[in-house]
């Protein structure tokens, strides 16, 4: 799968995508992810992006001409099923289900957006589908974009050693993941549970998912009710 992230910062996306296991998979190949300055794309004497919005306001917008360019010149490379998306408040809530629906694509290009953002015919142009990372609001569009990538790419086959990986981990399981120990047994006068140290197979399993249900019903009811309701069909 082909990451393609447009943006004014790439240095903050080839600092974080460009280590540990997402940086691996890309030397292995598994996946591949381009950062696109869009300033090298304005025609702008002066190398501007942006410009103050229409009917007054705070802050700058990023304006049409370089993003649809870079976009434009960006595209033109790709071959294979290709979604385009636009990182933004505005947009769909991102999680475990809407990652799962990304990685079917072969292609995903994210436009990080700054300041206040872009001007609004970008979005239309380039039939953009707003993504956002949560109710809260960030100074760009590089993190999220970020997220994303980390997101989709485990879900890719060959990033992760096995897929048992993310099917039984947190969320993608249904419910929240049991506690989890390494060495020493013992660590400040706190013991490892015995069960774990049994070698029972059967005994483990039926440990950890009762303690799975014990947090998830705890801490995120919502998926709790969903499980139930599942594993009642
Ligand atoms: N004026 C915009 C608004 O009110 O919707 C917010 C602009 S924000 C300061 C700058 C950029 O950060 C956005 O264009 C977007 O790319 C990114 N951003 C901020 N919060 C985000 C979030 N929760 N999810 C995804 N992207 C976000």
């Amino acid at each position: 799968m082909r990451f393609e992230i447009l943006t004014l910062f790439p240095e903050v996306v080839d600092a974080v995508l460009g280590s540990s296991i997402i940086g691996r998979a890309t030397q292995n190949g598994y996946i591949e992810v381009n950062s696109h300055n869009i300033r090298d794309y304005t025609l702008d004497k002066h190398k501007k992006t942006d410009d103050t919005p229409y009917g007054g306001g705070k802050g700058m917008l990023m304006s049409t001409q370089p993003i649809v360019d870079c976009f434009e010149a960006v595209t033109k490379e790709l071959n294979g099923k290709t979604k385009a998306i636009y990182a933004s408040p505005r947009g769909r809530i991102f999680n475990h289900e809407v990652a799962k629906e990304l990685s079917q694509y072969d292609n995903l290009i994210i436009l990080c957006g700054h300041y206040e953002g872009v001007d609004e015919r970008v979005i239309e142009e380039l039939s953009l589908e707003e993504i956002s990372i949560g109710d809260y609001v960030l100074t760009g569009g590089e993190i999220p974009a970020c997220i994303i990538v980390d997101a989709v790419s485990r879900l890719a086959p060959g990033v992760l050693s096995d897929k048992e990986c993310y099917e039984k981990e947190s969320i993608a399981s249904g419910l929240l993941e049991y506690p989890q120990y390494t060495r020493p047994r013992t660590f400040r006068g706190k013991e490892v549970p015995e069960v774990l140290l049994s070698g029972h197979h059967e005994n483990i399993d039926k440990w950890r998912l009762e303690k799975s249900l014990e947090l998830t019903k705890e801490r995120r009811p919502d998926l709790y009710e969903k499980y139930i309701n599942e594993e009642k069909k």
